[in-house]
């Protein structure tokens, strides 16, 4: 914030102290003309109707009717009927005294702050203060010892009177609120008069009432709350469905809608104070998993606790809104500044990245957070949620958990943005298509399968790789469709080949949605079964995170594949953590060791001990070993040496289009009918001479039916 803004809201601060101070007084001064003009006479004249309706005006004022929507969250005091009721029997003295009273006893058990018990009993007393004027200007002098004499003749004095009170009770507060939020003076005059005058002036109609009663037969007075009662059950079940309607049933937060009409309002606060506000967007990581492989209870008592501490580790008057999914939002009102709001992002960040305890799990979740900032970034609430989320989407993409919006990097991911609607679209018309990687067994470099990895060729943007859509794939719930064409695809590659004698496994990569969906087993036999080909020809790749979290629901998936007869492989094997338990209960028949460790192990020693280390678990379990990303020689030597099984890397080859990788596989091949022509390849992955032709590549010994002859 500015100096000058600085020392604006400190100029404010000094008169509203000073106003305050000066409403207390002339109310208290008032106060004690009362008590000084009272005489012990008129204490006994008061007797028991007035002690009755001063336990009516503190009960009114402990308990206000506090009705639906955010104009008065205060609520409507109906002691002001008694009040009124008091003035127009006995006169200014006693209804000054009971009004103070009442409002201090009332303030106090609020706990309001000093300053608001202050200026709102000063005004208060000052309000009914000049409503008594009208009466005395029209001549009603009651008194103690002199009540009034009600006739229907005093209504337009009496209607006077409420109106003074009102308009006076009204300017009072429009001084105070101007001065605390720097806003205009008629702006708080204005605002919601509507309101305040229907319901103020609905509960002083009652005062004549209360006193015709009075007069009549006090004892009846009691009648009188049944009906009250009836406003305040209706005001609190209407607060109730209001408060339904803008809350979020799991997390008790505000919900999209209630924080749209608060960020709104605070907007225009902030605003007019000069004061800026941040918008942060949080986003789970990864929840949709914690979600299909816990269930939906585990993964709503997350969310509810999550929700619980975005609540605690805010300050007051900030908001926190789930707006749905495992997407939250916090409005910061109290930062000065774009450091700081990102600041208070990293924090609300820190909180959530917590364990969490539920039952005997704990569970770890991480969070991305966009902050947009007011009035840097966006003036209007619309487009600030727009630019938080955009801010979200980069701080996922970049894996750097908090970003603030930056106008210079929406452009891209305003495209990506823009990718994900045509995702559904680029599927539908045929745009995703697969590559081939073929996958090598040691020692001599027989071709046992080959990888099928998705491409989707965008229009506008050309080639794309999975990294660049396939979180947008999941993000948008596109995962199952994806797969099902990429299965389709390679079903139909595979079909090809084995019915001409080429009986080569293709490997398929499929996510955590596509096991935890029933009808996805029934869709690879379909498939399998449409194209004539045996289960053997599938081979399926499974990342790690796939087993981590509720290995019960997706072994009943992998069992059903793994009777079928289709081979499943575990991929990246050593980023994720699964257990070896899980290993040896799963009907994996394959570790696929994760490239970051191959690539390293020729110059880190900890990698080659990893890789070993991989090799040999497999071997002990009876799986084989694969390596992926074998881009060197000495790659393909060492690996070698530890007896892995196979290899997938650039070093064979890279990944081959539909067109290319039949042509590859042809010149590789010998000695089958089919394929005929004996062609040598021209890939030498090491030393020919170290090549040990005599020995048997044990795993893969009968699966295998190709050669890759590698003579240079
Ligand atoms: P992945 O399953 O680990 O696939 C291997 C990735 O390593 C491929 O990247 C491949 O091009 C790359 N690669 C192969 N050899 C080498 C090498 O020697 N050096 C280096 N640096 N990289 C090598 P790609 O095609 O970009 O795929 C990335 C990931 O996307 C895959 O990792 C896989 O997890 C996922 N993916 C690919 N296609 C599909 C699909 O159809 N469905 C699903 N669910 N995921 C897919
Ligand atoms: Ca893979
Ligand atoms: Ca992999």
């Amino acid at each position: 914030m500015g100096d000058a803004a600085d020392g604006r809201q400190r100029g404010r601060e000094h008169e509203l102290l000073a106003y305050v101070v000066l409403v207390g007084l002339t109310g208290a001064g008032l106060c004690l003309v009362s008590v000084l003009s009272l005489q012990a006479s008129d204490v006994a004249a008061l007797g028991a109707p007035f002690w009755f309706i001063a336990v009516l005006v503190l009960l009114g004022e402990l308990r206000p009717v506090v009705a639906a929507g955010d104009y008065d969250p205060e609520g409507v005091n109906i002691s002001t009927a008694f009040v009124f009721a008091v003035l127009f029997l006995w006169g200014p003295w006693p209804a000054l005294l009971i009004q103070a009273v009442a409002m201090v006893t009332g303030e106090l058990v609020r706990r309001k702050e000093l300053w608001r018990l202050i200026f709102n009993s000063g005004q208060y007393v000052v309000c009914v203060g000049s409503a008594w004027l009208v009466l005395w200007v029209f001549g009603m002098h009651p008194s103690p010892t002199e009540p009034l004499d009600v006739d229907a003749d005093q209504l337009p004095a009496m209607a006077l009177a409420w109106a003074v009170y009102f308009f006076c009770n009204l300017a009072f507060v429009a001084v105070a609120l101007s001065l605390k939020n720097g806003t205009s003076f008629r702006d708080e005059f204005f605002d919601d008069i509507g309101y305040y005058a229907v319901t103020t002036f609905a509960v002083l109609a009652l005062s004549p009432v209360v006193v015709m009663v009075t007069s009549a037969a006090w004892q009846l007075l009691p009648l009188l709350l049944l009906p009250l009662f009836l406003v305040y059950k209706t005001a609190s079940i209407s607060l109730e469905k209001e408060h339904a309607a803008s809350h979020d049933e799991l997390t008790g937060l505000a919900n999209r809608k209630r924080l749209l009409e608060e960020a709104g309002r605070l907007l225009a606060e902030a605003s007019a104070a000069g004061r800026p506000m941040a918008l942060c967007l949080i986003d789970l990581d990864r929840f949709k998993e914690v979600n299909d492989t816990l269930g939906h209870q585990t993964g709503d008592r997350l969310l509810a606790i999550a929700g619980n501490r975005l609540a605690q580790s805010v300050r007051s008057g900030d908001v926190v809104a789930r707006l749905g999914g495992d997407e939250f939002a916090v409005l910061l009102t109290h930062i000065e500044d774009r450091p700081q709001a990102l600041q208070a992002a990293a924090r609300i960040r820190a909180v959530l990245g917590a364990p969490f305890h539920l039952d005997e799990m704990t569970l770890q979740i991480e969070a991305s957070i966009g902050v947009a900032v007011h009035p840097d970034d966006a003036m209007d609430v619309a487009q600030l949620m727009r630019l938080a989320d955009v801010a979200m989407y980069q701080a996922k993409e970049a894996c750097t958990g908090v970003e603030l919006y930056h106008a210079e990097r929406d452009v891209h991911t305003l495209a990506r943005l823009g990718l994900m609607g045509s995702l559904r679209a680029g599927i539908e018309r045929g745009q995703l298509e697969m590559h081939y990687q073929p996958k090598v067994a040691f020692p001599r470099g027989d071709v046992v399968g080959v990888e099928a990895l998705v491409r989707w060729r965008q229009p506008m943007r050309g080639l794309l790789l999975p990294d660049e859509f396939l979180d947008l794939a999941e993000q948008s719930g596109m995962m199952r469709q994806l797969t099902e064409d990429v299965l389709a695809q390679s079903l139909l590659r595979a079909a090809t080949w084995w019915h001409q004698g080429l009986e080569l496994p293709v490997s398929v990569n499929v996510s955590v949605r596509d096991l935890a969906d029933v009808a996805f087993v029934e869709e690879v036999e379909r498939l399998l079964a449409g194209h004539r080909l045996p289960a053997r020809a599938l081979q399926l790749e499974i990342t790690e995170h796939v087993l981590m979290a509720d290995p019960a629901r997706m072994s009943a998936a992998l069992e059903s594949l793994g009777q079928m007869g289709v081979d499943l492989s575990l991929d990246d094997f050593g980023t994720g953590y699964s257990s070896l338990v899980h290993l040896k209960r799963l009907p994996v028949s394959e570790i696929k060791i994760d490239r970051s460790f191959v690539s390293r192990m020729t110059d880190d020693a900890d990698d080659a001990t990893i890789v070993r280390s991989i090799v040999e678990l497999a071997h002990a379990l009876g799986l084989r070993s694969v390596a992926e990303g074998v881009e060197t020689p000495e790659h393909w030597q060492a690996l070698k040496e530890l007896r892995c099984d196979a290899a997938q890397g650039y070093l064979i080859s890279r990944p081959l289009p539909d067109d290319a990788v039949t042509p590859w596989l042809a010149a590789r091949v010998r000695s089958h009918p089919a394929w005929g022509s004996t062609h040598d390849g021209a890939v030498a992955y090491d030393d020919a001479a170290a090549y040990d032709d005599a020995a048997p590549a044990p795993a893969y010994a009968e699966a295998t039916t190709l050669r890759v002859v590698t003579r240079p």
